[in-house]
């Protein structure tokens, strides 16, 4: 049975590359039919904070990407972490080094002037530990393989081989008892019956290390898949100028809804043929890892913006509702009324059709209310000239008269006004937009006067005729 991880560590907000491991591990579950689970790495006790694990929790459970049992806090395990370093020790697969810090700086400091690579020599690997003076603080360090090579057959990278004589004797556990990541990781994989460790690809020099802890354990090694890291648009490291944000700012800033999140991660570095728009339905069918490529994604945000138009567009308008209010009013500055809910809704069909975030939606909203005298921009002003004003007031006249107010019976008010005038429809829209909602931009004119209702539309026209 398969069993995928997401391994955060809680040290700032859930960041969007994060996310698209969590979604790759999550869909890897789903579609083999196994469980995703979520580890919290809180064993840096000094970075970790509550705030960063719940901007995990808040950003995942957003995204529909919780876990599928409760979350592991791998600080809690510490003990189990040391236990295993002991028992690693007792098989003679680890042993303690009695080296000083002094010790270690100058064979760095030898191993810098020789422009060798930094790595501690084993010197206390085959030493008898009754050497160390009574009571001298140790570590606990693997006891790796010196001869041969390690192989990983990696799930995206294919075959990776590096000399076990690059690999130093890591540290287990420090001489305070604390265990180190390295060994966490892999006590907490094996315990949580992980088989699947799908992560960035900066931790694949990790993995060679970690696999020697399995082997020595005897324990059985997971598959390994680690996915080419996200960059910019231009190529480079991804920096937040690029989108390497919290996933709180894709939605409480830029607007965005969750399915074009995901959507869009799923897609950046994965593919099925041509299909831009899938499903999370149909994304379970096709996801596997052997798809996703080698060389790193760019992240895109023109893509990101017409996914989310497109979701935008499917969405229910009431959701659109409330999820706009808000930042109407926030915008405005202003406390909605009541029933805004309701006007959005009635409005969104007509708001929604064009705008690609939520943002958008709540500027295109703000004229639904807005008070008389609206704050006109320097384009609408314009529009709003002498011959202008005269064809507006025609226009009020003709509206109050209008038997019923319906698109169909503004729409017939107002032609009739252009036809009389021996004007095209445009002639007339743009100067009535302008006096109606303060813009030259604005839905569909005869949707904005039946959004406003009669009274407003009125009282908002003869404010700029008189
Ligand atoms: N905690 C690590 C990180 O946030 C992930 C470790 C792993 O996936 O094995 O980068």
């Amino acid at each position: 049975k398969v069993v995928t991880r997401f391994a955060p560590s809680p040290t700032g907000y859930l960041h969007i590359g994060g996310a698209r491991t969590a979604l790759f591990n999550w869909l890897y579950a789903r579609h083999h039919g196994g469980t995703f689970l979520l580890r919290i790495e809180d064993t840096d006790r000094a970075r970790s904070t509550d705030e960063a694990v719940a901007a995990i929790f808040d950003g995942l459970e957003w995204l529909g990407l919780l876990g599928d049992e409760p979350a592991v806090f791998q600080f809690a395990r510490t003990p189990r972490h040391a236990d295993v370093a002991h028992q690693m020790l007792a098989q003679g697969h680890a042993y303690k080094c009695f080296a000083t810090p002094e010790e270690l700086a100058e064979l760095r400091e030898q191993q810098r002037a020789a422009k060798l690579p930094m790595r501690y020599d084993g010197r206390w690997r085959d030493r008898d530990p009754q050497e160390a003076p009574e009571g001298a603080p140790y570590v606990i360090r693997l006891k790796a393989p010196r001869e041969g090579e390690t192989a990983i057959e990696d799930a995206v990278q294919g075959r990776v081989v590096v000399q076990n004589a690059e690999l130093d004797d890591m540290i287990l556990l420090r001489s305070d008892g604390t265990p180190t990541y390295m060994l966490a990781v892999v006590v907490d994989d094996h315990d949580m019956g992980v088989t699947h460790v799908i992560r960035g690809d900066d931790h694949l020099n990790n993995a060679f290390r970690q696999l020697c802890i399995y082997r020595a354990m005897g324990w059985e090694e997971p598959v390994y898949g680690h996915i080419p890291l996200i960059h910019g648009a231009d190529g480079a490291k991804l920096s937040k100028r690029h989108g390497a944000l919290g996933v709180d700012a894709y939605r409480d800033e830029m607007g965005f809804l969750p399915e074009a999140v995901v959507n869009y991660l799923l897609r950046l570095g994965w593919g099925h043929g041509d299909e831009e728009i899938i499903s999370r339905e149909r994304a379970i069918e096709l996801f596997d890892i052997g798809g996703v490529g080698r060389s790193p994604s760019r992240f895109d945000f023109k893509k990101l913006e017409n996914l989310n138009g497109h979701y935008l567009r499917e969405a229910d308008d009431a959701r659109l509702a409330a999820l706009v209010a808000p930042r109407v009013a926030t915008r405005m500055g202003i406390a909605l009324p009541d029933g805004a809910a309701a006007l959005l809704t009635a409005a969104m069909p007509s708001l929604k059709p064009r705008a690609k975030t939520l943002n958008e939606i709540a500027e295109g909203a703000e004229f639904l209310f807005k008070n008389y005298p609206l704050d006109f921009d320097e384009k609408a002003s314009a529009l709003l000239d002498d011959s202008a004003r005269a064809l507006l007031a025609r226009t009020a006249d003709a509206l109050a008269a209008a038997p019923v107010w319906t698109v169909e019976a503004i729409e017939e008010k107002i032609r009739h006004v252009a036809e009389d005038a021996g004007l095209g429809l445009g002639k007339i829209a743009q100067p009535l937009r302008a006096a109606l909602t303060g813009r030259t931009v604005s839905p569909g004119i005869f949707d904005v006067l039946f959004l406003l209702g009669r009274e407003e539309s009125l009282s908002r026209l003869n404010g700029v005729v008189n």
